[in-house]
C-alpha cells in the first residue's frame, strides 16, 4: 500500500510517499506554497520518482497553512500534529520540536508516544521566521541557502538590536554603509532568528531532547545559535523541512488502517 502526505506551506509545498513498512519511497519540495500549483507539481514528481500512478495511492493526508485549499486529500490534519508525528519518526526520543517556517514559528511539546501535548507559536511577526532571513538575504544579495556558509567565515558577531524586521532592515543597511564585515553581520542575523524563537521556547520550558523542523532548520548557523541560546543540543535531520509531510504520510497510514477496520 502507498500513503501520501502533502504539506502546503506559506512559501513551499512538500510531499512524501511512504509504504506500509514506513519506508520513504519519495520526497519532493517545490518553492511555491498556498494558492499555487505547487501541491500538484509535488504530487506529479513524487509519482514519477516512485514509478507509480495516481490510482496507486491508497490514502492522502494534507497538512499545512494551505491544507483547506487541497480538495484531493482523503483528510486533513493540523500542521502542529504532523510536525510532532514526523519529528518523532525522525527522532523517537524527541520531546520538543522547534518548527521555523516561511512565516511563522512554533514550539511543540511531545509525550513519549510522539503526540503533541502543548504548543506556543509566533504567527504575528516576521522576526524569528524564514521571512526575516529572506529579507536580510535580499539586502545582502544572497540566497538564504548561502547564509550558513557566510556566517561560518565570521570571526565575530554583529548583533542586530532591532526586534522588528523593518527596523532590522534599516539597521543592516546602516551597518553595511558603515563598512561592517558581512560574515559577522550574517552571523548576527542568524542569531537574531534563534534568539526570537528561543524566547518562545523559554515560555514553555526547555525539554531534554529538542529538534528543529521547517526550512530554517537547514541553516546550521541558526541551529548553533539556538544551541547556545538554550544550552542544549539541537537534533537535526536533512529531512527537517519534510517533517510535516512525513507526519501527514504517517497519519495517512493510520487513517487508512482505521477505515479498513470499520469496513
Ligand atoms: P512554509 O511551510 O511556511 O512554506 P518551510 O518550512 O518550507 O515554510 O520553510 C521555508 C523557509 O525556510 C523559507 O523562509 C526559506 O527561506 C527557509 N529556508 C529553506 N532552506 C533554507 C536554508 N538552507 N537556510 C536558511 N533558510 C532556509
Amino acid at each position: 500500500m502507498v500513503f501520501m502526505g502533502i504539506d502546503i506551506g506559506s512559501t513551499t509545498s512538500k510531499g512524501v510517499l511512504m509504504n506500509e513498512e514506513q519506508a520513504i519511497l519519495a520526497q519532493h519540495l517545490v518553492h511555491a506554497g498556498i494558492g499555487t500549483s505547487g501541491p500538484a507539481a509535488v504530487k506529479k514528481e513524487l509519482l514519477a520518482a516512485a514509478g507509480l500512478q495516481d490510482e496507486d495511492i491508497d490514502y492522502t493526508v494534507v497538512t499545512g497553512y494551505g491544507r483547506r485549499t487541497y480538495a484531493e486529500a482523503d483528510s486533513q490534519v493540523s500542521e502542529l500534529s504532523c510536525h510532532a508525528k514526523g519529528s518523532a519518526f525522525l527522532f523517537p526520543d524527541v520531546r520538543m520540536v522547534i518548527d521555523i517556517g516561511g512565516q511563522d514559528a512554533k514550539v511543540i511539546r511531545l509525550d513519549s508516544h510522539g503526540r503533541m501535548t502543548d504548543f506556543v507559536m509566533n504567527d504575528k511577526c516576521a522576526a524569528g521566521t524564514g521571512r526575516f532571513l529572506e529579507v536580510m538575504a535580499g539586502i545582502l544579495q544572497m540566497d538564504v541557502s548561502e547564509l550558513e556558509q557566510e556566517a561560518a567565515k565570521a570571526t565575530q558577531t554583529l548583533r542586530i538590536s532591532s526586534t522588528c524586521t523593518v527596523f532590522a532592515e534599516s539597521e543592516v543597511i546602516s551597518q553595511l554603509a558603515a563598512g561592517a564585515e558581512i560574515p559577522a553581520l550574517v552571523k548576527g542575523i542568524c542569531g537574531s532568528v534563534a534568539s526570537r524563537t528561543a524566547g518562545l521556547v523559554r515560555r514553555m520550558g526547555v525539554e531534554e531532547k529538542v529538534c528543529m523542523s521547517g526550512g530554517v532548520a537547514n541553516n546550521g548557523a541558526v541551529r548553533r545559535a539556538m544551541e547556545e541560546e538554550l544550552g542544549t543540543e539541537i537534533l537535526y535531520s536533512p529531512l527537517a523541512q519534510f517533517a510535516g509531510a512525513l507526519g501527514a504520510a504517517l497519519y495517512a497510514m493510520e487513517k487508512a488502517g482505521k477505515e479498513k477496520e470499520h469496513e
